[in-house]
């Protein structure tokens, strides 16, 4: 497969959405972000590299850290994060709050907010340092020890973060959070905060594509199945109330995040990041998702 092409024709394809939709807004610190950014990269699981654009670039991953979220509170507590977590999609904006009154503090999955609140939790409980431990398990997954929680945007977070404070006080009211609703709320918004460019989006999701090699990164251990799993639920949940179009337009499991970025596994073949800060109206990058659309049409390869 000719990569450097494809990577080449499809910035060249995406040119007219250039400045289609607007960055995320409700806190300053990602305002402050160059809206026209476009970084790609994607990885092959031979290791092979292929980047274009801002890929080098760091950027507040946001909800993508939820899969970091899933793959360390499921490898930690197995099928009992199940007992209080879904895996249904919400079909409803990642923030929502109803579905959850609804269902009686048991989060839709775990990658909406709900969810990953409670897997914050999880790892409250489960680990001895879990804010240390956590940076460390993203570090080793994409290889690079220098990435960092944006500390200045998860007080921000904090600061605005009214909806999730809500959602937290709602689970801790049906008896679904053991931690205190403050340390859960602080965890949380540093995950979102970490900062990563696309070349270590790209790398820290490849042990998801590959099956091949015992998924294994600092004290995380996921069986073949278990990986299988998280892949199926960024299918299905990867993408707030858009998954099913992403789906049918892109065809890769994956997760994307508000400040722009998009990661995404084609099994056994690669990883890609994606990353654009305009963002559509259900909160997806608009030239994250028209690349991912573009790369699996030209290379006529998907799960599908
Ligand atoms: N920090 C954001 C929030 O919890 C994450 C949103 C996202 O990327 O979906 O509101």
């Amino acid at each position: 497969m000719n990569y450097p092409q494809i990577l080449k024709e499809i910035y060249e394809e995406i040119q007219p959405y250039a400045k289609t939709g607007e960055p995320a807004s409700y806190i300053p610190e990602l305002l402050k972000v160059n809206p026209d950014r476009y970084g790609i990269c994607l990885r092959t699981i031979e290791g092979k590299e292929f980047a274009l654009g801002d890929s080098n670039e760091r950027f507040a991953v946001q909800s993508i850290s939820k899969v970091f979220s899933l793959a360390m509170s499921f490898g930690r507590v197995g099928n009992k994060l199940w007992k209080r977590i879904g895996v249904e999609p919400s079909g409803n904006a990642f923030n929502s709050i109803f579905q959850l009154e609804m269902e009686q503090g048991i989060p839709r999955n775990p990658l909406i907010n709900a969810g990953a609140l409670v897997m914050a939790d999880v790892l409250l409980s489960a680990l001895d340092y879990p804010e240390r431990e956590y940076l460390s398990f993203v570090r080793k997954l994409c290889g690079n020890d220098m990435i960092q929680y944006n500390e200045s945007m998860a007080t921000s977070e904090r600061e605005y973060g009214y909806l999730n404070a809500a959602i937290t006080n709602m689970l801790k009211y049906h008896g679904n959070l053991e931690n205190d609703i403050e340390r859960v709320l602080r965890f949380y918004f540093r995950q979102c905060s970490i900062g990563m460019n696309c070349r270590e989006l790209a790398r820290a999701f490849l042990p998801f594509a590959d099956h091949t090699r015992p998924f294994s990164f600092d004290g995380t251990e996921l069986t073949t199945s278990q990986v299988k799993r998280i892949n199926a639920i960024m299918q299905t949940c990867g993408f707030y109330d858009e998954a099913g179009e992403f789906s049918y337009l892109v065809g890769l499991p994956g997760k994307s995040g508000v400040g722009g970025g998009i990661a995404a596994v084609c099994p056994r073949k690669y990883s890609v990041a994606v990353w654009s800060p305009r963002l559509n109206p259900k909160g997806n990058s608009v030239m994250g998702m028209k690349a991912l659309e573009l790369l699996t049409t030209k290379t006529a390869v998907s799960i599908f």
